[in-house]
């Protein structure tokens, strides 16, 4: 215990952050680059997956907290979107770099609080800089284009315009790029963010918002960037249900993003949804098998099968079904389990108690629908929130194969011909990522034409997790349709205006329409 204090101390101390930590001393759960002391003291006690025990705790969010963070953010956006957007870039290109100056330090402490190993805790941080770097020249590029006018003399375009505050709420699996994909972007289309992260993953986004902080100081800006912290059915319901926030970005669970989406549609606000996966990989009977192992290991057991594009279900061509089988069975037990932040380790531990309950609910499960646990199957013995990593031979119609368990249960499936593979591919109701294994051109184009894959991300000879942010990231179907990160995902968080001018000396109607008076 006193280690991991000891841990984390020095983790704060080198973000060069003075925060109180331990479990009798308290942080804050919100600001606006002020700290916010909430009226009443409701304290929420962040807990190292790998031990079980407490790291350290802050003190949560109450409704004057929320309240004083709203304003100010609302406040804020009068101001900030009167920033040119290349001005508003040069700001988060500065918290690019203030993020490459604590990238060790952040990388590590997102290990430390939800369980990823540390080369994935650094990627994290990595791709929040990556964002930084695309939301700085997205900031030159924020294009409407110019149409032809029916009418003479007469000039059409759309522009786009910054749309409010943005409330982005975050999933404790990628408890900190995801709010950079979100905030990024927001903040150089001229948006003001408040944050509320997962209630599993604090300490981090206290950290990141002291980051924030930083840089917003040497600008003597306040409420561009807004922190949260408390429960989701407090402080997330308030947020999704207040109409001073146009747009919500949810990251999490469908169950939850369906109650998001009622919520904000009901008032008429947006949403980004990117919920759950149930994603696959398909391997024809001439795939490089030696690729298509590695990839099915890296996505089937990286961060504890706790990615949101997490490889759950395999489709093995006949003819090879047993071979890979055969590799994966050799393969899974040379996986050293352990505490993430040491060498060598390549999975960590589930988030907290409830993970472990639902991984083990999913097995009894499994089993009594005929699914044959082929590896894995339990809880490992020891403190922290460990399970193994689980095969599972799976008949056609196992049920908890269409279900997300958020945990490295892998089904494996066998099929005869592409088309059956692809039916069976597309039959669940969620809709993120797919791959498929092949040397076959054919196979490839067939999964990436409107036949095949049904899903927002679709790879050939990579697996499904670790996308770029070049791309726009989500899902289809019950993902949500969302569309995060690169490419176009920044007009999401704008409003879009269609302007036509007129600079000639008559009044033609568009489609010929005469209105004239006799
Ligand atoms: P979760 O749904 O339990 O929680 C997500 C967030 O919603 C948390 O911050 C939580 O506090 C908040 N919340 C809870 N109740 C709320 C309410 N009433 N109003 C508003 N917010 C509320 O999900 P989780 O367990 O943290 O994350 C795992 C899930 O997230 C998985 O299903 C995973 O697939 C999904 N996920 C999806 C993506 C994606 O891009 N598609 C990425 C990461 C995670």
């Amino acid at each position: 215990m006193s280690d991991i204090l000891h841990d984390i101390k020095t983790f704060f101390a080198d973000l060069g952050l003075h925060l109180e930590l331990g479990i009798k001393k308290s942080n804050l759960g919100a600001c606006t680059g002020e700290w916010i002391a909430p009226e009443e003291e409701r304290k929420l006690v962040s807990i190292n997956p790998s031990s079980g025990e407490p790291i350290a705790s802050i003190i949560q969010a109450d409704d004057a907290a929320y309240e004083k963070v709203m304003t100010a953010a609302a406040a804020a956006f009068s101001t900030w979107r009167m920033v040119p957007a290349p001005q508003r870039g040069e700001i988060v290109r500065e918290l690019g770099n203030e993020l490459r100056v604590f990238k060790e330090p952040l990388g590590r402490l997102v290990s430390l609080e939800m369980g990823k190993i540390h080369s994935e805790g650094l990627g994290e941080v990595q791709e929040m800089i990556d964002m930084c770097d695309f939301a700085v020249g997205l900031s030159r590029q924020l294009y409407g284009p110019t149409m032809m006018s029916e009418r003479s003399r007469h000039r059409m375009y759309e522009q786009w315009h910054p749309l409010g505050v943005v409330g982005v709420v975050t999933a404790f699996n990628f408890p900190v790029a995801v709010w950079a994909w979100n905030a990024a972007l927001a903040a150089v289309c001229g948006d003001t963010t408040v944050w509320k992260p997962s209630s599993d993953t604090p300490l981090t986004a206290v950290a990141v918002q002291h980051i924030c902080n930083r840089v917003m100081k040497r600008h003597d800006l306040t409420g561009v960037f807004n922190l949260v912290i408390g429960p989701g059915r407090t402080v997330g319901e308030r947020m999704i249900n207040d109409p001073r926030v146009p747009l919500v970005s949810f990251t999490g669970s469908t169950a939850m993003g369906r109650h998001v989406a009622e919520a904000t549609s009901r008032r008429f606000g947006r949403s980004i949804l990117e919920l759950g996966g149930n994603n696959a990989i398909i391997v024809t009977a001439d795939a490089d098998l030696d690729l298509a192992v590695r990839a099915i290991l890296f996505a089937a057991v990286g961060t504890a099968g706790q990615r949101c594009t997490s490889l759950r279900r395999l489709f093995l061509h006949e003819s090879i079904a047993d071979q890979v089988v055969g590799r994966l069975l050799k393969a899974y037990p040379s996986i050293t389990i352990g505490d993430p932040l040491e060498k060598g380790v390549l999975m960590g531990p589930l988030v907290n108690q409830d993970a472990v309950d639902a991984y083990v609910a999913a097995l009894e499960a499994i089993r009594a629908q005929g699914g044959e646990i082929l590896y894995g199957g339990g809880r490992i013995q020891r403190p922290g929130f460990f399970v193994e990593p689980t095969i599972v031979r799976a008949p056609p119609e196992l049920a908890m194969a269409r279900e997300e368990t958020f945990a490295p249960i892998l089904y494996v499936f066998e099929y005869t011909s592409l088309d059956e593979a692809i039916a069976m591919h597309n039959s669940v109701d969620q809709g993120l990522s797919s791959a498929i294994f092949t040397e076959s051109l054919r196979a490839a184009e067939r999964f990436l034409s409107h036949e095949g894959s049904d899903c927002g991300i679709a790879n050939v000879n990579i697996g499904t997790s670790g996308a770029e942010i070049g791309g726009a990231f989500g899902g289809e179907k019950e993902t949500g349709g969302g569309r995060e990160a690169g490419s176009d995902a920044w007009k999401a968080y704008m409003r879009r205006q269609t302007c036509t001018i007129n600079w000639g000396g008559e009044l033609p109607l568009a489609q010929g329409v005469k209105f004239e008076l006799e």
